[in-house]
């Protein structure tokens, strides 16, 4: 018999030829890469609370700076969770076209990539490590600028910032009293190592001149909520987004530093701050800027300040400078890794260490530098919390059964010594 192969093959094909002319119109199959189609994002001009207009043209110096290769990969594997940036970024052969905040009708922002025939230096305001003078012996940080930022307001505020929970009738835990204490023991260790040091805030008040009374017709318009929330949501503003906008303002105008310390004791649900949870574990991880959701890679502001720090190539050096801290501390300290739950699209992992993961939060967002963002002890575990309550204290005591230095010194003494050992080599 002959061999109905051929036959088959051909009914098959005309089969399919039918069914393509006589099927519903399908969706269209997912672009392929090398001929994109030219993405219009829905809103393109929406911004993030107080945020300004970002300003593309300021990109312009870092045309071929980035090679396409280093581009996608750090696009891709620090910066999204998801394939959203493909609405406003296309990605071809010699350049990347970003859809910006402007008119959608408007010619998006062409990046042209570095080829080996054509790389620019990548301009920057700060050192990093790799083109550093080596230092002198015993000094380490000479010549590094470094700022302590210490993590929220502390204080007064501690209450309203939600950053406060109190057992009994003993002294409360309030964070940002807590990161300050850290940051004025960190500063002279830093000075000692030859580190030029500034205090992005040395007080229990707010940077921002703004209170959450100012923000309340802000957070009107933004939501429809009853009056609690809407004091809620005005306070949050205060607290949260314009006083980090004001240290942005502080730090990027002002101090102009080499490198960013933001200072913060890390903590798990409470629930009732004056009936708090106590919790078995503590543990400890350094957050790194990357991991944008869906959601703020469409807006405009996000996705500027995306590859501003894709341009700037900070993801590299807060990964170089944060393992060997990460390194460093977790060996003093004994502190375990956080382990992020899985499936959150707000967090990335990062390869090279497993206490370092990259998140965009504000701060590490805006900060024009590099910017390692500690995240160490758990406020609310029955070992931290033990050792808050015992206070500052010189040497060691016996603490959980242990003899053990001070939390806030073993915090600043270790972070010290992360810096001493990254900056020595
Ligand atoms: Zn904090």
């Amino acid at each position: 018999m002959r061999n109905p192969a051929p036959l088959i093959a051909t009914l098959c094909l005309g089969l399919l030829v039918v069914f393509l002319l006589l099927r519903p119109k399908a969706p269209e199959p997912p672009t392929p890469p090398a001929i994109p189609e030219k993405p219009v994002p829905s809103n393109p001009t929406a911004l993030s609370f107080l945020a300004e207009n970002p300003a593309w043209t300021t990109l312009e110096a870092y045309q071929h700076t980035i090679s396409r290769s280093d581009f996608e990969k750090l696009l891709t594997e620090i910066f999204t969770t998801d394939e959203t940036w493909r609405e406003f970024i296309v990605i071809l052969d010699e350049q990347a076209e970003i859809i910006t905040n402007s008119d959608p009708a408007e010619p998006p922002f062409v990046l042209h990539f570095a080829t080996p025939e054509n790389t620019h230096p990548t301009p920057r305001l700060w050192k990093d490590t790799a083109t550093r003078p080596i230092p002198p012996e015993g000094k380490p940080l000479e010549n590094l600028h470094i700022a302590i930022d210490a993590g929220h307001i502390g204080g007064e505020w501690a209450k309203i910032e939600e950053r406060w929970f109190q057992i009994g009738n003993v002294k409360p835990v309030t964070e940002g009293d807590m990161t300050l204490y850290v940051a004025k023991l960190l500063k002279p260790l830093l000075e000692e190592l030859g580190a030029t040091v500034t205090l992005v805030r040395s007080t229990a008040e707010p940077v921002t001149p703004l209170r959450p009374e100012n923000l309340a017709s802000l957070a009107a318009e933004s939501a429809t909520d009853d009056a609690a929330s809407l004091r809620k949501f005005a306070e949050r503003l205060f607290y949260r987004t314009a006083e980090i906008r004001a240290r942005a303002d502080l730090v990027n105008q002002t101090i102009r530093p080499d490198l960013v310390l933001c200072l913060h004791f890390n903590a798990e649900a409470w629930g009732d701050p004056n009936s708090p949870t106590l919790i078995p574990r503590t543990h400890f991880h350094i957050l790194l800027n990357g991991g944008y959701t869906p959601d703020e890679v469409r807006l405009a502001d996000q996705r500027f300040a995306m590859l501003k720090k894709i341009l700037q190539r900070t993801h590299e050096e807060e990964a170089l400078v944060g393992k060997t801290i990460a390194e460093t501390f977790a060996e003093i300290s004994k502190l375990p890794a956080y382990i992020y739950p899985p499936g959150g699209n707000n967090v990335r992992s990062v390869s090279s260490s497993p206490f370092l993961y990259a998140r965009n939060l504000l701060a590490n967002r805006l900060y024009d530098c590099p910017v390692i963002f500690m995240e160490p002890y758990v406020m609310n575990s029955t070992i931290d919390y033990a050792r808050i309550q015992a206070g500052d204290y010189e040497g060691l005591r016996i603490i959980n059964g242990q003899q053990i230095p001070s939390i806030f010194r073993e915090y600043a003494d270790a972070l010290a010594k992360g810096l001493a050992k990254h900056y020595a080599r």
